[in-house]
């Protein structure tokens, strides 16, 4: 037995001939930088996520970085986040100048704990960066009556995880002043190498964000702003034009798994992350508590099935950052670090790789079989 952690090649064989056909086209026209399926797939995007305009950019990371620049973030501005995502939602922080303020986390979901983030504004604070770890959009409604409440604050969803996922009826992505996604291969909606969109419903941001995009360029070598080269290109929108076929059926088998995995592991007494009845998780990872991780990623390794750890060491705790906040400011984020760990996980998992996924984590012998 050897289960993949995520499965892109049945994804890829499913697909194959709209692929194939895609790419064939952008071979065709030559147009690799800002080609028509770049504009195709805004329209198709913005769409999907009922947002009035989409930005594609090169990845999740540049979204956030062009978003963060749009909103004229600038040295020493702070940024209200959680230290327990991936890095790049706090490295665009710090590249601009602007300082991130870390907020602990809910021990449950593991998104940040939103009634704690009105202690930490002060008048510097200029926007918020919730993201929605594991696929599953973050308390969006109070974070944004917050953001509100006092003036002048922004949020950002960073949504590089949930992208599909919904929120009291409405698409992650769509659900503050801007909504940021990644495309690398592993997300939800993956591309065949880098990329990643911005969404706001607001013009003059869209407006910025373009134009940022290509180097503050609003017309041909005139630079209103300082930009960065951050345009996702033609065969990258291309292929995930011919994706998006399959997308709907892919975001509800991601829930029918994770549910299924919720079930089971319920059975079994383990502890998981939990989801709200308000929305939808598209699962991105599949995640649980374990004490004794480093025995269980052993066992499972030697099962054929591979696990990973989101994330290891939280953000304000990494010699890079560190420097930035008091050394147990987030105190559930990191004991939550110390026992995470996810399975194998994907819109192509059969209900007998996951029945033996789970078997596995029993120690030793047992067996559920529903
Ligand atoms: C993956 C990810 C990003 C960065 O996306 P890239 O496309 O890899 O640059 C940002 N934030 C979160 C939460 C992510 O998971």
């Amino acid at each position: 037995m050897n289960i993949p952690f995520i499965d892109l090649k049945q994804q890829y064989q499913a697909l194959q001939s709209q692929i194939q056909i895609r790419i064939n086209a952008v071979l065709e026209h030559g147009q690799y930088i800002m080609g028509p399926e770049v504009k195709e797939l805004e329209v198709a995007l913005a769409d999907y996520t009922r947002s009035k305009y989409c930005i594609t950019v090169a990845s999740g990371t540049e979204a956030l970085l062009i978003s963060l620049m749009a909103l004229n973030i600038q040295q020493g501005d702070e940024v209200i986040t959680t230290p327990f995502t991936f890095v790049a939602t706090v490295e665009v922080i710090v590249l601009l100048g602007a300082i991130p303020v870390f907020v602990d986390i809910e021990p449950d979901t593991c998104n940040i704990d939103v009634s704690l983030i009105e202690a930490k504004i002060t008048e510097r604070t200029r926007a918020i960066i919730p993201v929605g770890l594991y696929g599953q959009p973050p308390d969006m409604d109070e974070i944004n009556a917050i953001a509100a409440r006092h003036g002048g604050i922004s949020v950002i969803e960073d949504g590089a995880q949930s992208f599909g996922a919904t929120y009291k009826g409405n698409k992650s992505c769509n659900l503050s002043t801007i909504g940021c996604t990644s495309f690398f291969p592993s997300k939800p909606l993956g591309c065949y190498g880098d990329g990643g969109a911005i969404f706001t419903n607001d013009d003059s941001i869209a407006e910025a964000c373009r134009e940022i995009r290509v180097h503050g360029q609003s017309q041909r070598y005139v630079h209103t702003r300082i930009g960065v080269g951050g345009r996702m290109d033609t065969m990258q929108c291309a292929i995930i034009l011919a994706k998006l076929e399959r997308f709907a059926w892919e975001v509800e088998q991601r829930i029918a798994i994770g549910q299924r995995y919720n079930t089971l592991l319920d059975e079994l007494g383990i502890v998981r992350v939990q989801q709200r009845p308000d929305r939808n998780s598209v699962f991105a990872q599949y995640t649980f508590f374990f004490d004794q991780r480093k025995a269980l990623q052993l066992r499972l390794a030697e099962l054929g099935i591979p696990s990973a750890v989101h994330y290891p060491v939280p953000l304000n705790e990494q010699p890079a950052y560190k420097h930035l906040c008091c050394s147990d400011c987030t105190p559930i984020a990191r004991k939550i670090s110390q026992t995470v760990i996810s399975l194998p996980m994907g819109p192509d998992l059969s209900a007998d790789d996951q029945l033996y996924i789970v078997n596995a984590l029993l120690p030793s012998g047992g067996s559920i079989n529903s």
